[in-house]
């Protein structure tokens, strides 16, 4: 490579609340529809992405739960494990959490048959509150021959997709549309964010580790996210070559809240990062999601 060349960038893709993120119900024709779209999208990029599966979204459907996984193990994407039933480990003692787990890999691992599972993210990236419980946690995954994922870029998708899906809903589509748009123009400015971040906090660009959940926005907006990437120059690679990357093995302080890993890193490493500047969806748009999901729920 001559010097002129920049370092080429990488980013594997992972989704969080496979088969459905759960905020709300939908029909389980439109559970099905999100799930095709995403992974047709995916086939186009030529990309294996991660999922990480909450059984328990869809436990009164194991059919539809065993064959919306299998639709995903199929093409080539690895399943991962986001607990039975959506629980913080900031809530919950460690034996339950473990149990919890275990319970939400009955279905994959039907599915993934000889394979093991190999991945966990820990749902609202809460991975212990102190450094023990953390260390704690990391021994029982081991046990479970599970390694914790971390997140190092996302958009708060899932503020932005309950106001579509209402929108969709009540067929009001021009609106629709342009919350997308927002949604979109939202998702670049975090890309650039997370890029200079990492461009303060390494000397050479690290693969990145994108979460999106699935959901009706972005089964409707993955492939403009993907051109996105593409147009920053990131190549897509598997989660497995990311975390080979020396960065995902290096300590990782713990944190009471949720929060991406570039945030966790850099305060370990000297805080070179204005965190103040990173782009947050508006009071509004938050508002907008709650009425949303409000709605939702009643219908
Ligand atoms: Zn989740």
């Amino acid at each position: 490579m001559s010097a002129q060349q920049p370092h080429p960038k990488h980013i594997s893709i992972t989704f969080d609340d496979v088969p459905i993120h759960a905020e709300f119900a939908l029909p389980a024709q439109s559970v099905k529809q999100i799930n095709q779209q995403l992974l047709d999208t995916l086939k186009k990029y030529n990309i294996k992405a991660t999922g990480f599966v909450n059984e328990g979204h869809v436990k009164n459907d194991p059919e539809v739960l065993q064959s919306l996984l299998a639709d995903w193990h199929q093409q080539g994407h690895n399943l991962g494990n986001h607990t039975f039933s959506h629980i913080s480990y900031h809530k919950t003692d460690l034996d339950s959490y473990l149990a919890d787990i275990e319970k939400g890999a009955t279905t994959t691992q039907t599915v993934l048959g000889k394979q093991k599972q190999q991945f966990f993210r820990p749902p609202y990236l809460h991975a212990g509150d102190t450094n023990a419980a953390q260390q704690l946690l990391d021994k029982g995954l081991e046990k479970l021959g599970l390694t914790l994922v971390p997140v190092t870029m996302e958009n708060a998708d899932y503020v932005f997709d309950a106001p579509y899906t209402a929108k969709l809903q009540n067929k009001q589509l021009a609106t629709a549309n342009s919350y997308q748009q927002q949604y979109l123009a939202f998702t670049e400015q975090r890309l650039d964010f997370y890029h200079s971040a990492s461009a303060k906090m390494f000397d050479q660009p690290v693969p990145q580790i994108l979460m999106l959940h699935v959901n009706q926005l972005n089964a409707d907006s993955l492939d403009n996210i993907l051109l996105s990437l593409q147009s920053r120059g990131y190549q897509f690679q598997s989660l497995e070559q990311t975390l080979q990357h020396p960065i995902y093995s290096q300590p990782t302080p713990a944190f009471k809240f949720g929060i991406h890993w570039l945030f966790r890193w850099d305060k370990a490493m000297g805080n070179k990062v204005n965190w103040a500047t990173e782009p947050e969806p508006s009071a509004e748009a938050f508002a907008e999601q709650r009425q949303a999901i409000a709605t939702l729920k009643n219908r």
